[in-house]
């Protein structure tokens, strides 16, 4: 039985003050002694720090929204993995489709990403997904296949149940439009058997396998009551305390 992960994306909102209030409605509002399910906010950079301060006794895990692959040095806007365990993170999202489609990251790059994260046990929240027209050309399979070979490229089995995937239709993100709960399990059973595949099966019966794409309080009972949804990434609806919480609670 896969334990469900629900995890806060706050891509570049909320400065320090805002962090801090979240941060206190959602320790205040949860109890953590009945938590059914793993907790992960991903603040912006800035605030991390701090963000470890108010969750350090509280179940509540934190994570980062992006890394570099190189250790130090001359790259100029970029955070290492070191970086981010200082300050208390355990996990690091990487491929988010806004990394991919606006920054330009590539296959290769997110590989290289993983791995350097996996060196200093982050455990990296991979992101994968498809297009719209990628959809509607009926190639989302070929798409995620192909997301995911290139980013598991010479990861290994121990390196592999380390990590997370989430399962983002690029058309569902931000955009109020979700996939139906059985087009994402489709894809989710999918991906578990790529993971069958290339690791056998302990290793994809256990991968926990998220879907993202405008997750609400309305919507997410549904698709986290699905047997290959194991939890989901919340953009949007994860800045709102009440409607994260009443998503954590349907987990
Ligand atoms: C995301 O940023 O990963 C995401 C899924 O955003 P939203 O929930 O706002 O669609």
């Amino acid at each position: 039985m896969r334990r469900k992960v629900i995890a806060g994306n706050w891509k570049m909102n909320n400065d320090l003050k805002e962090t801090q209030n979240l941060i206190s409605k959602l320790t205040s509002g949860l109890s953590m002694d009945n938590l059914n399910c793993d907790v992960i906010v991903c603040p912006a950079f800035t605030s991390l720090s701090e963000a470890h301060t108010l969750l350090k006794d509280t179940k509540i895990k934190l994570g980062a929204q992006n890394m570099y692959f190189e250790t130090s040095g001359a790259f100029t806007g970029e955070i290492s993995d070191s970086m981010l365990k200082s300050v208390g993170c355990e996990y690091v999202i990487i491929g988010h489709s806004e990394r991919r489609t606006i920054f330009g990251e590539t296959d290769e790059l997110i590989n290289n990403k993983i791995k350097k994260a996996n060196l200093s046990a982050l455990k990296p929240i991979f992101c994968v997904g498809e297009l719209l027209e990628e959809r509607e050309a009926g190639i989302t399979e070929k798409v995620i296949e192909k997301q995911i070979r290139s980013g598991l490229m010479d990861i290994s089995s121990e390196e592999m149940s380390n990590i997370i995937i989430a399962y983002e239709p690029v058309w569902a993100i931000g955009t109020g439009k979700t996939a139906s709960p059985e087009q994402a399990d489709e894809v989710h059973k999918f991906i578990r058997s790529l993971i069958y595949d290339k690791y056998g099966a302990s290793i994809s019966e256990n991968v926990i396998i998220q879907y993202g794409g405008s997750v609400n309080n309305k919507n997410a009972k549904e698709l986290l009551s699905k047997k290959d949804i194991d939890g989901a990434l919340v953009g949007g609806a994860s800045l709102k305390s009440d409607a994260f919480i009443e998503i954590i609670l349907a987990a």
